[in-house]
Protein backbone atom coordinates (compact mmCIF):
# COMPACT_ATOMS: atom_id res chain seq x y z
CA UNK A 1 0.00 0.00 0.00
CA UNK A 2 0.92 3.11 -0.72
CA UNK A 3 1.77 5.18 2.58
CA UNK A 4 1.70 8.79 0.71
CA UNK A 5 -2.03 8.30 0.51
CA UNK A 6 -2.52 8.11 4.24
CA UNK A 7 -1.04 11.39 5.10
CA UNK A 8 -3.36 14.40 5.34
CA UNK A 9 -1.18 16.43 2.89
CA UNK A 10 -1.22 13.77 0.43
CA UNK A 11 -4.84 13.81 0.52
CA UNK A 12 -5.07 17.31 -0.48
CA UNK A 13 -2.95 16.26 -3.02
CA UNK A 14 -5.27 13.88 -4.02
CA UNK A 15 -8.09 15.89 -4.37
CA UNK A 16 -6.26 19.19 -5.44
CA UNK A 17 -4.91 16.90 -8.20
CA UNK A 18 -6.85 13.95 -10.27
CA UNK A 19 -3.66 12.91 -11.31
CA UNK A 20 -2.51 11.31 -8.06
CA UNK A 21 -5.10 8.74 -8.22
CA UNK A 22 -3.98 7.59 -11.38
CA UNK A 23 -0.44 6.92 -10.55
CA UNK A 24 -0.29 3.28 -10.74
CA UNK A 25 2.56 1.13 -9.58
CA UNK A 26 4.67 4.42 -8.49
CA UNK A 27 8.59 4.80 -8.29
CA UNK A 28 9.24 4.45 -4.53
CA UNK A 29 7.26 2.91 -1.51
CA UNK A 30 7.28 6.07 0.80
CA UNK A 31 7.17 10.10 -0.53
CA UNK A 32 9.54 10.18 -4.26
CA UNK A 33 12.08 12.77 -4.55
CA UNK A 34 12.20 14.44 -8.01
CA UNK A 35 15.42 12.83 -8.33
CA UNK A 36 13.99 9.50 -7.80
CA UNK A 37 10.96 10.29 -10.17
CA UNK A 38 13.13 11.14 -13.02
CA UNK A 39 15.63 7.80 -12.75
CA UNK A 40 12.40 5.86 -12.29
CA UNK A 41 11.07 7.41 -15.40
CA UNK A 42 14.43 6.31 -17.08
CA UNK A 43 13.78 3.15 -17.52
CA UNK A 44 9.97 2.60 -16.63
CA UNK A 45 8.17 5.42 -17.95
CA UNK A 46 4.99 4.19 -20.47
CA UNK A 47 3.12 7.26 -20.84
CA UNK A 48 4.94 8.79 -23.46
CA UNK A 49 4.93 6.00 -25.63
CA UNK A 50 1.53 4.98 -24.96
CA UNK A 51 -0.03 8.76 -26.13
CA UNK A 52 2.44 8.23 -29.04
CA UNK A 53 1.19 4.59 -29.82
CA UNK A 54 -2.04 4.93 -29.18
CA UNK A 55 -2.85 8.67 -31.07
CA UNK A 56 -0.56 7.08 -34.60
CA UNK A 57 -2.99 3.70 -34.19
CA UNK A 58 -6.54 5.79 -32.97
CA UNK A 59 -6.45 8.83 -35.11
CA UNK A 60 -3.72 8.74 -37.90
CA UNK A 61 -2.69 11.90 -39.68
CA UNK A 62 -4.44 14.93 -38.53
CA UNK A 63 -4.36 17.60 -41.25
CA UNK A 64 -5.40 21.25 -39.50
CA UNK A 65 -8.56 22.21 -39.63
CA UNK A 66 -10.10 19.01 -41.07
CA UNK A 67 -12.86 16.12 -39.68
CA UNK A 68 -9.54 14.24 -38.91
CA UNK A 69 -8.14 16.83 -36.10
CA UNK A 70 -11.50 17.54 -34.99
CA UNK A 71 -10.94 13.24 -33.97
CA UNK A 72 -7.57 14.17 -32.95
CA UNK A 73 -9.11 16.83 -30.14
CA UNK A 74 -11.85 14.87 -29.26
CA UNK A 75 -9.09 11.70 -28.59
CA UNK A 76 -6.99 13.86 -26.83
CA UNK A 77 -9.22 15.00 -24.37
CA UNK A 78 -10.76 11.57 -23.37
CA UNK A 79 -6.93 10.67 -23.27
CA UNK A 80 -6.07 13.39 -20.82
CA UNK A 81 -9.24 12.39 -18.76
CA UNK A 82 -8.34 8.84 -18.64
CA UNK A 83 -4.71 10.07 -17.31
CA UNK A 84 -6.08 12.46 -14.58
CA UNK A 85 -5.57 15.61 -15.90
CA UNK A 86 -7.53 18.76 -14.08
CA UNK A 87 -9.10 22.08 -15.93
CA UNK A 88 -9.03 19.55 -19.85
CA UNK A 89 -10.33 22.25 -22.66
CA UNK A 90 -10.88 22.55 -25.51
CA UNK A 91 -10.19 26.34 -27.01
CA UNK A 92 -11.93 26.70 -30.35
CA UNK A 93 -10.60 29.04 -32.66
CA UNK A 94 -11.34 29.08 -36.85
CA UNK A 95 -8.59 29.37 -39.73
CA UNK A 96 -8.78 29.21 -43.41
CA UNK A 97 -8.14 25.56 -44.41
CA UNK A 98 -6.07 23.99 -47.14
CA UNK A 99 -6.41 20.26 -48.24
CA UNK A 100 -4.36 18.70 -50.57
CA UNK A 101 -7.03 17.39 -52.88
CA UNK A 102 -7.03 13.99 -54.48
CA UNK A 103 -4.33 13.77 -57.58
CA UNK A 104 -0.23 14.80 -57.11
CA UNK A 105 1.22 13.59 -60.50
CA UNK A 106 4.30 14.92 -62.03
CA UNK A 107 6.28 13.42 -65.42
CA UNK A 108 9.20 14.84 -67.28
CA UNK A 109 7.87 14.74 -71.31
CA UNK A 110 11.05 15.84 -72.67
CA UNK A 111 14.31 14.81 -73.34
CA UNK A 112 13.97 12.09 -71.38
CA UNK A 113 10.01 11.00 -70.67
CA UNK A 114 9.01 9.82 -66.93
CA UNK A 115 6.79 9.77 -64.15
CA UNK A 116 8.39 11.09 -61.27
CA UNK A 117 6.93 11.58 -57.38
CA UNK A 118 5.65 14.38 -55.84
CA UNK A 119 3.75 16.21 -52.97
CA UNK A 120 1.71 19.37 -53.12
CA UNK A 121 3.39 21.89 -50.36
CA UNK A 122 0.81 23.79 -47.76
CA UNK A 123 -1.07 26.83 -49.45
CA UNK A 124 -0.16 25.69 -52.52
CA UNK A 125 -2.70 26.46 -55.60
CA UNK A 126 -4.11 23.93 -57.91
CA UNK A 127 -2.99 23.14 -61.65
CA UNK A 128 -6.78 21.91 -62.16
CA UNK A 129 -7.52 17.96 -63.17
CA UNK A 130 -5.35 18.19 -66.41
CA UNK A 131 -2.34 20.45 -64.80
CA UNK A 132 -0.11 22.26 -66.27
CA UNK A 133 2.71 21.89 -69.00
CA UNK A 134 5.75 24.01 -69.25
CA UNK A 135 9.29 24.39 -69.37
CA UNK A 136 11.04 23.42 -66.43
CA UNK A 137 14.29 26.04 -64.98
CA UNK A 138 16.29 24.79 -62.57
CA UNK A 139 17.92 26.94 -59.90
CA UNK A 140 20.68 25.25 -57.24
CA UNK A 141 19.26 27.46 -54.56
CA UNK A 142 16.73 30.17 -53.43
CA UNK A 143 20.00 32.78 -54.00
CA UNK A 144 20.08 31.97 -57.44
CA UNK A 145 16.33 31.71 -58.13
CA UNK A 146 16.36 35.67 -56.28
CA UNK A 147 19.17 36.91 -58.73
CA UNK A 148 16.82 35.87 -61.81
CA UNK A 149 15.17 38.43 -63.65
CA UNK A 150 12.13 39.75 -63.18
CA UNK A 151 9.57 38.01 -65.63
CA UNK A 152 12.35 35.89 -66.58
CA UNK A 153 9.89 32.97 -65.60
CA UNK A 154 6.93 33.97 -67.63
CA UNK A 155 5.35 30.72 -68.44
CA UNK A 156 7.66 28.61 -66.59
CA UNK A 157 8.13 25.72 -64.23
CA UNK A 158 10.82 26.75 -61.65
CA UNK A 159 12.55 24.00 -60.21
CA UNK A 160 14.64 25.21 -56.71
CA UNK A 161 17.05 22.64 -54.92
CA UNK A 162 19.77 23.25 -52.09
CA UNK A 163 22.11 21.04 -50.04
CA UNK A 164 20.81 19.91 -46.97
CA UNK A 165 23.09 17.66 -44.76
CA UNK A 166 21.69 16.03 -41.59
CA UNK A 167 22.70 17.57 -38.40
CA UNK A 168 22.81 16.79 -34.48
CA UNK A 169 21.31 20.45 -34.01
CA UNK A 170 18.99 20.35 -37.26
CA UNK A 171 20.60 23.58 -38.41
CA UNK A 172 20.44 22.27 -42.00
CA UNK A 173 16.82 23.00 -42.11
CA UNK A 174 17.36 26.71 -41.63
CA UNK A 175 19.67 27.00 -44.32
CA UNK A 176 17.96 24.88 -46.96
CA UNK A 177 14.59 25.36 -45.81
CA UNK A 178 13.90 28.57 -47.48
CA UNK A 179 14.00 27.21 -51.03
CA UNK A 180 10.37 25.78 -49.47
CA UNK A 181 8.98 28.38 -47.30
CA UNK A 182 9.58 31.35 -49.75
CA UNK A 183 11.01 29.90 -52.92
CA UNK A 184 7.60 29.51 -54.77
CA UNK A 185 6.58 32.96 -53.57
CA UNK A 186 9.42 34.19 -55.00
CA UNK A 187 8.71 32.10 -57.97
CA UNK A 188 5.12 33.15 -58.43
CA UNK A 189 6.37 37.27 -58.51
CA UNK A 190 9.31 36.24 -61.07
CA UNK A 191 6.23 34.97 -63.49
CA UNK A 192 6.50 31.22 -62.70
CA UNK A 193 2.94 29.24 -63.48
CA UNK A 194 4.25 26.43 -60.63
CA UNK A 195 7.63 25.71 -58.46
CA UNK A 196 8.67 21.99 -57.52
CA UNK A 197 11.35 21.88 -55.16
CA UNK A 198 13.95 19.52 -54.03
CA UNK A 199 12.17 18.01 -50.46
CA UNK A 200 13.82 19.98 -47.82
CA UNK A 201 14.71 17.02 -46.01
CA UNK A 202 17.81 14.26 -45.66
CA UNK A 203 16.79 10.64 -46.94
CA UNK A 204 17.12 9.07 -50.35
CA UNK A 205 13.62 7.31 -50.41
CA UNK A 206 10.99 7.80 -53.08
CA UNK A 207 9.44 10.26 -50.17
CA UNK A 208 8.28 13.85 -50.65
CA UNK A 209 8.41 16.11 -48.13
CA UNK A 210 5.79 17.95 -47.66
CA UNK A 211 5.20 21.40 -45.90
CA UNK A 212 3.92 24.97 -45.59
CA UNK A 213 5.00 27.63 -47.81
CA UNK A 214 3.55 31.14 -48.32
CA UNK A 215 3.62 33.48 -50.85
CA UNK A 216 3.71 37.65 -49.90
CA UNK A 217 0.99 39.32 -49.90
CA UNK A 218 -0.59 40.61 -53.54
CA UNK A 219 1.40 37.80 -55.28
CA UNK A 220 -1.41 35.18 -56.12
CA UNK A 221 -0.71 31.98 -55.44
CA UNK A 222 0.75 29.09 -57.95
CA UNK A 223 0.80 25.65 -57.45
CA UNK A 224 3.68 24.00 -55.72
CA UNK A 225 4.99 20.95 -55.02
CA UNK A 226 8.16 18.70 -53.54
CA UNK A 227 10.07 15.76 -55.67
CA UNK A 228 11.88 13.37 -53.48
CA UNK A 229 15.18 13.31 -53.08
CA UNK A 230 16.17 10.41 -55.41
CA UNK A 231 13.71 12.38 -58.55
CA UNK A 232 15.46 15.97 -57.21
CA UNK A 233 18.58 14.18 -58.31
CA UNK A 234 17.60 12.61 -61.10
CA UNK A 235 16.00 16.04 -62.53
CA UNK A 236 19.17 17.72 -61.94
CA UNK A 237 21.05 14.80 -64.08
CA UNK A 238 18.99 15.30 -66.70
CA UNK A 239 19.53 19.23 -66.87
CA UNK A 240 22.88 18.11 -67.63
CA UNK A 241 22.21 15.55 -69.97
CA UNK A 242 19.62 17.74 -72.07
CA UNK A 243 22.71 19.65 -73.30
CA UNK A 244 20.72 23.00 -73.30
CA UNK A 245 17.55 21.35 -74.58
CA UNK A 246 14.24 22.69 -72.68
CA UNK A 247 13.60 20.13 -70.17
CA UNK A 248 9.53 20.30 -70.41
CA UNK A 249 7.57 19.01 -67.45
CA UNK A 250 3.88 17.83 -66.68
CA UNK A 251 2.63 18.73 -63.40
CA UNK A 252 -0.77 18.02 -61.94
CA UNK A 253 -1.71 18.79 -57.87
CA UNK A 254 -5.06 19.64 -57.07
CA UNK A 255 -5.45 20.92 -53.34
CA UNK A 256 -7.45 23.41 -52.39
CA UNK A 257 -8.42 26.19 -50.31
CA UNK A 258 -11.86 24.77 -48.31
CA UNK A 259 -12.78 28.22 -46.41
CA UNK A 260 -13.74 28.85 -42.76
CA UNK A 261 -13.50 25.74 -40.11
CA UNK A 262 -12.83 25.29 -36.64
CA UNK A 263 -9.19 23.88 -34.54
CA UNK A 264 -8.41 24.15 -31.51
CA UNK A 265 -5.67 23.97 -28.71
CA UNK A 266 -6.41 21.04 -26.14
CA UNK A 267 -4.99 22.62 -22.29
CA UNK A 268 -5.19 20.22 -19.42
CA UNK A 269 -3.52 21.11 -16.08
CA UNK A 270 -1.85 19.53 -12.85
CA UNK A 271 -2.56 22.38 -10.41
CA UNK A 272 -0.31 23.54 -8.48
CA UNK A 273 -0.57 24.66 -4.56
CA UNK A 274 -0.27 28.51 -5.25
CA UNK A 275 -2.63 29.70 -7.43
CA UNK A 276 -1.06 32.98 -7.47
CA UNK A 277 2.01 31.62 -9.34
CA UNK A 278 1.96 31.28 -13.05
CA UNK A 279 1.98 28.52 -14.23
CA UNK A 280 4.67 26.30 -16.08
CA UNK A 281 3.63 26.26 -19.85
CA UNK A 282 4.51 23.00 -21.43
CA UNK A 283 3.53 22.79 -25.30
CA UNK A 284 3.40 20.48 -28.74
CA UNK A 285 1.20 19.77 -31.22
CA UNK A 286 -2.23 17.84 -32.05
CA UNK A 287 -1.79 18.21 -35.69
CA UNK A 288 0.35 16.19 -38.56
CA UNK A 289 0.35 16.48 -42.17
CA UNK A 290 -2.38 14.78 -44.06
CA UNK A 291 -0.06 12.28 -45.30
CA UNK A 292 1.29 10.74 -42.36
CA UNK A 293 0.35 9.79 -38.46
CA UNK A 294 2.72 12.14 -36.61
CA UNK A 295 4.90 9.81 -35.23
CA UNK A 296 7.77 11.89 -34.54
CA UNK A 297 6.04 15.46 -35.56
CA UNK A 298 4.48 15.33 -32.71
CA UNK A 299 2.62 13.07 -31.10
CA UNK A 300 6.04 11.76 -29.91
CA UNK A 301 6.58 15.58 -28.41
CA UNK A 302 2.75 15.68 -26.73
CA UNK A 303 3.66 12.02 -25.00
CA UNK A 304 6.93 13.91 -23.64
CA UNK A 305 5.06 16.68 -22.03
CA UNK A 306 2.38 14.87 -20.70
CA UNK A 307 4.57 12.43 -19.25
CA UNK A 308 6.34 14.61 -17.30
CA UNK A 309 3.59 16.52 -15.97
CA UNK A 310 2.44 13.16 -14.55
CA UNK A 311 6.07 12.34 -13.02
CA UNK A 312 6.01 16.04 -12.14
CA UNK A 313 2.63 15.02 -9.71
CA UNK A 314 4.53 11.97 -8.49
CA UNK A 315 6.91 13.99 -6.31
CA UNK A 316 3.98 15.32 -4.48
CA UNK A 317 1.26 18.61 -5.23
CA UNK A 318 4.18 21.09 -7.07
CA UNK A 319 3.15 25.06 -5.55
CA UNK A 320 3.05 25.56 -10.16
CA UNK A 321 0.51 24.72 -11.87
CA UNK A 322 2.36 22.73 -14.94
CA UNK A 323 -0.46 23.61 -17.67
CA UNK A 324 -0.26 21.45 -21.69
CA UNK A 325 -1.17 23.30 -24.52
CA UNK A 326 -1.53 20.85 -27.19
CA UNK A 327 -1.99 23.25 -30.15
CA UNK A 328 -3.65 23.15 -33.18
CA UNK A 329 -3.01 23.61 -36.88
CA UNK A 330 0.87 24.81 -35.89
CA UNK A 331 1.93 22.93 -39.65
CA UNK A 332 0.07 25.41 -41.54
CA UNK A 333 0.50 28.35 -39.96
CA UNK A 334 0.88 28.37 -36.11
CA UNK A 335 -2.68 29.51 -35.88
CA UNK A 336 -2.88 27.46 -32.49
CA UNK A 337 -0.20 29.36 -31.40
CA UNK A 338 -1.47 32.84 -32.33
CA UNK A 339 -4.98 31.83 -30.50
CA UNK A 340 -3.59 31.08 -27.45
CA UNK A 341 -1.02 33.83 -27.15
CA UNK A 342 -4.07 36.53 -27.62
CA UNK A 343 -6.73 34.65 -25.73
CA UNK A 344 -4.06 34.23 -22.87
CA UNK A 345 -2.44 37.64 -23.32
CA UNK A 346 -3.64 38.83 -19.93
CA UNK A 347 -2.56 35.29 -18.04
CA UNK A 348 0.65 35.46 -17.32
CA UNK A 349 3.48 32.46 -17.90
CA UNK A 350 6.36 31.76 -15.69
CA UNK A 351 8.23 29.66 -18.05
CA UNK A 352 7.02 27.73 -22.03
CA UNK A 353 9.14 24.66 -23.02
CA UNK A 354 7.84 22.77 -26.45
CA UNK A 355 8.58 19.72 -27.88
CA UNK A 356 8.37 19.45 -31.23
CA UNK A 357 11.67 17.71 -32.88
CA UNK A 358 11.02 14.05 -32.44
CA UNK A 359 11.60 11.16 -30.08
CA UNK A 360 15.29 10.89 -30.22
CA UNK A 361 17.71 12.23 -27.13
CA UNK A 362 17.85 15.28 -25.55
CA UNK A 363 21.49 16.06 -25.98
CA UNK A 364 21.88 19.82 -25.07
CA UNK A 365 19.81 22.84 -22.17
CA UNK A 366 19.52 25.92 -23.33
CA UNK A 367 17.69 28.97 -21.57
CA UNK A 368 17.18 32.43 -21.79
CA UNK A 369 17.48 33.71 -18.64
CA UNK A 370 21.69 31.94 -18.01
CA UNK A 371 22.97 35.34 -17.19
CA UNK A 372 19.57 37.23 -15.51
CA UNK A 373 19.20 34.16 -13.44
CA UNK A 374 22.79 32.38 -13.44
CA UNK A 375 21.81 29.80 -10.24
CA UNK A 376 18.38 28.65 -12.04
CA UNK A 377 20.55 27.88 -15.14
CA UNK A 378 23.00 26.13 -13.30
CA UNK A 379 20.30 23.98 -11.30
CA UNK A 380 18.66 23.28 -14.20
CA UNK A 381 21.72 22.38 -16.18
CA UNK A 382 23.49 20.26 -13.68
CA UNK A 383 20.50 18.44 -12.69
CA UNK A 384 20.11 16.86 -16.13
CA UNK A 385 23.74 16.20 -16.36
CA UNK A 386 23.17 12.45 -15.40
CA UNK A 387 20.80 11.67 -18.09
CA UNK A 388 23.74 13.01 -21.17
CA UNK A 389 22.63 16.41 -21.77
CA UNK A 390 25.15 19.52 -22.15
CA UNK A 391 24.97 22.63 -20.66
CA UNK A 392 24.86 25.75 -23.78
CA UNK A 393 25.19 29.09 -23.33
CA UNK A 394 22.57 29.55 -26.55
CA UNK A 395 19.84 31.72 -25.67
CA UNK A 396 16.52 29.27 -26.06
CA UNK A 397 14.21 31.17 -28.18
CA UNK A 398 10.98 28.23 -27.78
CA UNK A 399 9.21 26.32 -30.18
CA UNK A 400 6.70 26.98 -32.77
CA UNK A 401 3.98 27.32 -30.26
CA UNK A 402 5.27 29.34 -27.52
CA UNK A 403 4.06 32.86 -29.27
CA UNK A 404 3.03 33.51 -25.62
CA UNK A 405 6.09 33.16 -23.93
CA UNK A 406 7.88 35.36 -26.24
CA UNK A 407 5.19 38.10 -26.54
CA UNK A 408 5.26 38.02 -22.55
CA UNK A 409 8.48 38.23 -22.54
CA UNK A 410 8.77 34.99 -20.08
CA UNK A 411 11.34 32.65 -19.21
CA UNK A 412 12.12 29.77 -22.37
CA UNK A 413 13.81 26.86 -22.40
CA UNK A 414 14.81 24.43 -24.96
CA UNK A 415 14.86 20.71 -24.22
CA UNK A 416 17.46 20.09 -27.88
CA UNK A 417 17.05 16.74 -29.06
CA UNK A 418 19.28 14.96 -31.84
CA UNK A 419 17.83 16.22 -35.34
CA UNK A 420 20.31 13.82 -37.26
CA UNK A 421 17.60 11.45 -38.60
CA UNK A 422 15.01 14.08 -37.48
CA UNK A 423 15.15 15.37 -41.85
CA UNK A 424 14.90 11.64 -43.10
CA UNK A 425 11.11 11.69 -41.81
CA UNK A 426 9.99 15.10 -41.15
CA UNK A 427 6.48 15.19 -43.08
CA UNK A 428 6.70 12.49 -45.03
CA UNK A 429 4.41 9.04 -44.86
CA UNK A 430 7.50 7.51 -43.09
CA UNK A 431 6.72 9.48 -40.04
CA UNK A 432 5.48 6.26 -38.48
CA UNK A 433 5.34 4.86 -34.84
CA UNK A 434 8.31 2.22 -35.84
CA UNK A 435 10.63 4.90 -36.23
CA UNK A 436 10.64 6.13 -32.39
CA UNK A 437 13.14 4.32 -30.00
CA UNK A 438 11.62 3.78 -26.87
CA UNK A 439 14.84 3.90 -24.75
CA UNK A 440 15.53 7.82 -26.49
CA UNK A 441 11.46 8.44 -25.67
CA UNK A 442 12.23 7.82 -22.06
CA UNK A 443 15.52 9.40 -21.85
CA UNK A 444 13.42 12.44 -23.47
CA UNK A 445 10.78 11.94 -20.52
CA UNK A 446 13.68 11.51 -17.45
CA UNK A 447 15.04 14.69 -18.66
CA UNK A 448 11.82 16.64 -18.81
CA UNK A 449 10.32 15.51 -15.47
CA UNK A 450 13.74 17.23 -13.67
CA UNK A 451 13.48 20.71 -15.61
CA UNK A 452 9.88 20.44 -14.94
CA UNK A 453 9.99 19.66 -11.08
CA UNK A 454 12.65 22.17 -10.54
CA UNK A 455 10.64 25.31 -12.48
CA UNK A 456 7.12 23.90 -11.06
CA UNK A 457 8.78 23.92 -7.42
CA UNK A 458 10.55 27.20 -7.76
CA UNK A 459 8.46 30.03 -6.08
CA UNK A 460 10.49 33.61 -7.73
CA UNK A 461 10.58 34.91 -10.79
CA UNK A 462 12.74 32.54 -13.40
CA UNK A 463 13.44 34.92 -15.59
CA UNK A 464 14.67 37.81 -13.59
CA UNK A 465 14.96 41.66 -15.11
CA UNK A 466 18.10 42.32 -16.98
ZN1 LIG B 1 6.15 19.92 -35.53
ZN1 LIG C 1 6.09 19.69 -38.82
Amino acid sequence: MNTRLIAPIALSLVLASPAAAQLGPGPCEDACTLDQVADWALDNDRIAWDFVEAITTEVGPRQAGTEAEERARAWAVEWLEEQGFSNIAVEPFDMETWVPGESHRVEILSPFPQPMVVQPLGNSASTGDKGIEAEVVGFESVGALMAAPNGSLKGKIAYISHDMRPTQDGSGYGFAGPARWIGPGIAAGKGAVATVIKSVGTDFRRNPHTGGTSFPDRTTPIPAGALSLPDAANLERIFERADGKPVRMKLVLTPRMIGTTQSGNVVADITGSDPSLPPVLLACHLDSWWNAPGAFDDGAGCGIIAAAALNVAKAGQPLRTVRLLIAGAEEVGLWGSKAYAEAHADDPIAVGIESDFGADRIWRFESNFRDSNPDLHRQLAQSVARFGVADSGIVASGGADLNIAREQGSAIIDLQQDGTRYFDLHHTPDDTLDKIDPEQLRQNVAVWTQVVGILANTAGPLKRSE
